[in-house]
């Protein structure tokens, strides 16, 4: 396998030159541009793997030779230090790309950056070097926190070991990823990050949970975890690190960020549809058009506004604000997403909602996907910040 790896910036080129340019030596191109490089490829085969228990398999060993996996990696581990606060928008573009050429590769990667995120800021050096060689050697990482009832319990043994009781649901890329985060509970009550090598110790798999409306190719299964080992070295962080914030609530902007792709990609489509129709001049169909290119460019100034945002010196110590803006980010832009699906609809009609055109899955994943955690608690969250400010309105978000 060749793995590329990322210059950061500023720094030399790590590619070879080709011969046939060997006189200027072209830059690695940053994970931005791989990714958008990447786009149509994913788009162009996401229909294939749109089936239950599906996974974009292939695609994740494109994302693997363009040196995706590695990008979320600090530059001294071989990466493009992805997830500094000050590479945000970076970040926040190269999901989008992602994310419109294939939702379900999206939220999948946007699983690999959040688990190799924690894994730097909480892990321990040697921790850390082992996780980044497991990335750079290809292994595929995700966070699996979500659980039912019977959810994950870490029963300490003699010999200074645990054994996992219990299961996780939606564990996206279950039997795919090789390197899942996963949260439980320790006996005293604490909430614990480990990192399971399931390529070692692989869990039971329970497909029949994910019978979904849309994001069928994420594998989003229900993962029994049961009677698997992990050692003291496995732990990561702290009990309760994983919900320290602002980190936890202000990763919404990265969710936020794959889902604006995914109506970037049904804005592209379905110009291309009325273009093939040659339905352009119709004024209805300009104004359904206008609206819906208002509503994508409002998602890429929130994720400008995000970026600037996460990266001003002030993102961790204030962190009700940085979750607050998180908030609205999530909000807004789930806002766009469902304005642009209808007004898609319209425009290409009944015909366009047939197979193979891409309406129907776009939607049935964007639909989906749109779904996350405590949408209603995230908004009343940032209503509740803004009550307490003294600030007016033009400085509320500028301290
Ligand atoms: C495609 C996909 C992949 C996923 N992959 C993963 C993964 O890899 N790892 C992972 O950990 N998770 C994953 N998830 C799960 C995800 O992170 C969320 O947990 C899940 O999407 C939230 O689902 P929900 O809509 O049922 O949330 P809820 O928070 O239950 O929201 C549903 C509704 O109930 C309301 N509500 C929330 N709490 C209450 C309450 N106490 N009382 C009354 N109403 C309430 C909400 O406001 C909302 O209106 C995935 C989800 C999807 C869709």
């Amino acid at each position: 396998m060749s793995l590329l790896t990322y210059s950061a910036p500023g720094s030399a080129p790590e590619t070879p030159a080709t011969p046939s340019d060997s006189t200027y030596p072209r830059p690695s191109p940053t994970p931005e541009a791989a990714a958008a490089a990447l786009a149509g490829r994913l788009a162009a085969a996401a229909a294939q793997t749109d089936q239950e228990g599906g996974f974009p398999t292939a695609e994740f060993g494109w994302l693997r030779e363009a040196g995706l996996f590695t990008a979320p990696l600090a530059a001294v581990l071989g990466g493009a230090d992805l997830m500094a606060p000050a590479h945000t928008l970076t970040m926040l573009r190269t999901l989008r790309h992602i994310g419109r050429g294939n939702l379900a590769v999206g939220r999948v990667y946007e699983g690999h950056l959040n688990a190799l995120q924690l894994a730097q800021r909480y892990g321990q050096p040697a921790q850390v070097r082992r996780w980044a060689q497991a990335a750079r050697a290809g292994h595929l990482f995700g966070v699996w926190n979500t659980q039912a009832h019977d959810g994950v319990h870490l029963e300490p043994l003699p010999n200074g070991r645990f054994r996992l009781r219990g299961s996780k649901t939606f564990g996206s890329g279950a039997g795919h990823l090789t390197r899942p985060l996963i949260t439980g509970t320790l006996p005293e009550g604490g909430w614990q990050m480990f990192i399971l090598p399931t390529d070692e110790q692989p869990a039971t798999l329970d497909a029949s949970f994910w019978k979904p409306l849309g994001m069928r190719a994420t594998a989003s299964f229900r993962v029994d975890l049961t009677g698997a080992e992990i050692g003291p070295d496995d732990l990561l962080g702290q009990p309760g690190d994983y919900y320290q914030q602002p980190a936890f609530s202000g990763g919404a902007i990265r969710f936020a960020a794959v889902q604006l792709g995914g109506a970037e990609a049904v804005f592209d489509e379905t110009r291309r549809f009325l273009r093939e129709l040659n339905r352009l001049d119709d004024p209805y169909q300009k104004m359904r058009l206008g609206e819906m290119a208002m509503l994508v460019e409002s998602g890429n100034l929130w994720l400008r506004g995000a970026a600037e945002h996460a990266a001003r010196p002030t993102a961790t110590t204030d962190a009700e604000a940085t979750v607050a803006y998180a908030n609205l980010v999530r909000t807004a832009i789930e806002e766009i997403c469902l304005r642009v699906l209808p007004l898609a609809e319209r425009c290409v009609g009944a015909r366009g909602l047939l197979r193979p055109e891409p309406f129907e899955r776009l939607h049935r994943d964007l639909t989906h996907y749109l779904r996350q955690p405590a949408p209603d608690a995230a908004i009343a969250d940032a209503g509740r910040f803004v009550l307490q400010q003294p600030t007016p309105a033009y400085a509320l978000w500028n301290a």
